[in-house]
Formats: structure tokens, sequence, C-alpha cells
């Protein structure tokens, strides 16, 4: 296909994803009201939750949303404090 312009459909949803950690480590590092109440109204439900697990990188990030302070996703790895926080992000088990 020299020649052509080709664009993969696939690398859209990586672009979305990516786009997803960056916002959801934004509104970890520079917190905003908005950021924290996604966080405390997600984090409720992940609370309960039998994927969320204690995580590595987690364990070293201070949260004032106590129940998911050192927490992870066991379903995409990635830390509570930060995927609660983004506001396009969704639960890949469809809980929030
Ligand atoms: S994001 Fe969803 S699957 Fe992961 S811990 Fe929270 S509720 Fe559970």
């Amino acid at each position: 296909m020299d020649g052509y312009f080709y664009f993969d459909l696939k690398n859209i949803n990586v672009l979305d994803k990516l786009n997803n950690i960056i916002r959801g480590w934004k509104g970890y590092i520079w917190e905003t009201n908005e950021s924290k109440s996604l966080a405390l109204k997600r984090a409720v439900v992940c609370d309960g939750c039998e994927f969320a697990e204690w995580g590595l990188i987690p364990q070293f990030m201070d949260d004032e949303v106590k129940q998911i302070k050192g927490l992870q996703c066991a379903k995409c790895s990635c830390p509570l404090s930060t995927l609660l926080r983004s506001p396009d992000s969704k639960c890949e088990e469809g809980k929030w």
C-alpha cells in the first residue's frame, strides 16, 4: 500500500487509552474538586470489588480518598488513584 495514507483504527483505541491514562495522572497530581468528587463516587464501588488489589506502585501513592489508597485494579493494572480520576475511563467490569 505504498503511497496511500493508511489509518489503523486500533491505533485510535491506543491513543484514547493513553489520553485517559494521562488525564488520570493529571487529575491525581493536580487535584481539582471535579477529579476528587469523581474519585470519591467511584471509590465506593471499587472499595467492595474483588478486583481491587494491593499494588506495587500504588503503595507509594498517597491519596485523600482512603478507600483506594495503595490499590490497583487487577483487570487493567491501573492505580485506582489515577484510574478513578480519569473522566472518560470506564470500569472494565462495567461497575461504574
Ligand atoms: S475499576 Fe471496576 S473492576 Fe477495577 S476495582 Fe474498580 S470496580 Fe473493580
